[in-house]
């Protein structure tokens, strides 16, 4: 048969595999297959690529060898790694494995179009142009996730602000830009040029990354998200692989929709994301707090909460640390025995990753029907006898509503502070991620239940069960 027939059905299967994971991800019931059926359409697009090795060109053929050796040296390198990485990363350090994929996929981009700009061949303007524009895209998205990675994993510990730094940014992107233009225009690339373009647009990602602090990370994290897909599928078009092409698509489009969705979550327009605004009208630590926490028994607050009629539960990333999903569905399936009404409110930034509390509550098979997302639910804090926070802090901290020197201002937050008791549970006087101080944790009507989410949870499990047996 035809090897190019075989080699275009791979990739048709491929690219038809690609889009039923995505489908399959669009719901939290599917999505853990959606992600093996995509993995199966990586697994036949990277042996597709292997086929290309029966219908290389004749003047290809000397080199035909050190490709196969190559190619396969990099698969059991990338295999390796991230077979041993995905199996030992804990729940809670996913997001930062998550900014390096991202970066990996951005990096291969840019790496596809050096290869075109390195060719010995010329080739046409408009073809070094697309080329050129993935690179850019694929190298920022390279160094800018990195950049996330290092943030995420508290390797940088602060945004660096510095007066002028969009203009500063603006003229390295120009820049960048400008020497790609060059190298257009010449339709030869010299290595310099090439390298000049290269080290622009890995800069333009640091520095667009670098002052973006606060709790805005997960915007920028899904940003380069869409940014890797877009460099993938313009790569995919310079090398005419049109299964490169769709999974480019694919991945931006989702990435494209999913910054759109968590850009209105913090309550920023993509273009303030774009151009690197972050954080430009609010960089205080935010207003000092009068008053006192107050601490509570664990058992006193359980015992509150079984007497009571609505509770709704706020999920945080202490939850994640903690590991504790497992003994909150066993204490919320408890308070529902005594008919107790419970419901989860789940803030979309809440944790470390987009959808981190729906993933880590169906993990413990808390029913869909159970989790709220902001809009629906805010508006019953107000009648919930029991907010109950647990090891979330930014997404309830009043003073995004208020204080306009807080890093959060404007970011919208589930409003438990309306509910008529707050209960909180954390280890201590620890900040959340955006290192503000919670005017919530010294309100009059919120208590602190101090300790690691699991072990008050087992607390709480504990004193419902006696009451249970003393009844
Ligand atoms: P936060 O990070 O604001 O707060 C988490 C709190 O959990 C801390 O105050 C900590 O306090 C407590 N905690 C930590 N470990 C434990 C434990 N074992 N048991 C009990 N409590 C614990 O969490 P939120 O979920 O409220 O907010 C998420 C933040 O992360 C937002 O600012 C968001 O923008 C940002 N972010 C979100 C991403 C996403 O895509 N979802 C990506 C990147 C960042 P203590 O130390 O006292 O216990």
């Amino acid at each position: 048969m035809n090897p190019k027939l075989i080699i275009d059905a791979t990739d048709f299967a491929a690219a038809l595999l690609f889009i039923l994971g995505l489908k399959r991800m669009s719901s939290p019931l599917t999505a853990r297959s959606g992600i093996v059926v995509a993995g199966w359409g990586v697994l036949v697009a990277t042996l597709a690529s292997f086929l290309e090795a029966f219908g290389v060109t004749a003047d290809a053929q000397p080199h035909l060898g050190t490709n196969l050796a190559l190619g396969v040296i990099a698969l059991v390198v990338g295999v390796g790694w991230a077979w041993w990485s995905g199996k030992r990363v804990p729940m809670t350090a996913m997001p930062q494995m998550v900014a390096l994929y991202n970066g990996m996929g951005g990096g291969a981009a840019a790496c596809i179009a050096a290869v075109e700009l390195s060719s010995p061949l010329p080739s046409p303007g408009s073809k070094l142009a697309i080329a050129l524009v993935g690179a850019l895209i694929g190298a920022a998205s390279l160094s800018g996730s990195l950049t996330a990675w290092a943030k995420l994993d508290g390797r940088i510990n602060r945004a660096f602000h510095a007066k002028g730094q969009q203009y500063a940014n603006g003229i390295v992107l120009a820049a960048t830009i400008f020497v790609g233009i060059d190298i257009i225009s010449g339709g030869a690339p010299t290595p310099a040029l090439t390298a000049a373009f290269f080290i622009g647009a890995l800069a333009y990602g640091v520095l667009m990354t670098l002052p973006i602090g606060g709790a805005d990370m997960p915007v920028v994290v899904s940003l380069y998200n869409a940014f890797t897909g877009i460099a993938v599928g313009i790569e995919g078009y310079v090398l005419q692989k049109p299964v490169l092409v769709i999974a480019g698509v694919v991945v931006g489009a989702a990435g494209t929709l999913l910054t759109l969705v968590m850009a209105r979550a913090m309550n920023r327009s993509v273009s303030n994301v774009i151009f690197s605004r972050f954080g430009a009208a609010s960089s205080g630590p935010g207003r000092e707090i009068a008053g006192a926490m107050k601490p509570a028994e664990a058992s006193d607050a359980a015992v509150s909460m079984r007497y009571a009629g609505k509770v709704i539960i706020i999920p945080g990333y202490g939850l994640a640390v903690a590991q504790a999903q497992y003994k909150l569905y066993e204490f919320v399936k408890l308070l529902q025995a005594a008919g107790v009404e419970v419901k989860f409110a789940v803030h979309p930034v809440a944790g470390r990753m987009p959808g981190h509390m729906d993933v880590l509550l169906a993990e413990a098979g808390v029913p869909y029907d159970m989790m709220h997302e902001l809009d629906e639910i805010n508006e019953e804090f107000s009648t919930a006898d029991v907010a109950l926070v647990i090891g979330a802090n930014d997404v309830v901290n009043p003073a995004a509503r208020t204080d306009k020197t807080s890093p959060i201002y404007g970011m919208p937050i589930l409003n438990a502070d309306h509910a008529h008791q707050v209960y909180v549970i954390k280890r201590g006087q620890g900040k959340g991620y955006s290192g503000v101080e919670n005017e919530l944790f010294f309100a009059d009507n919120c208590a602190m239940v101090y300790g690691d989410a699991q072990a008050v949870l087992v607390k709480f499990i504990a004193a419902l069960k006696e009451l249970g047996a003393a009844a």
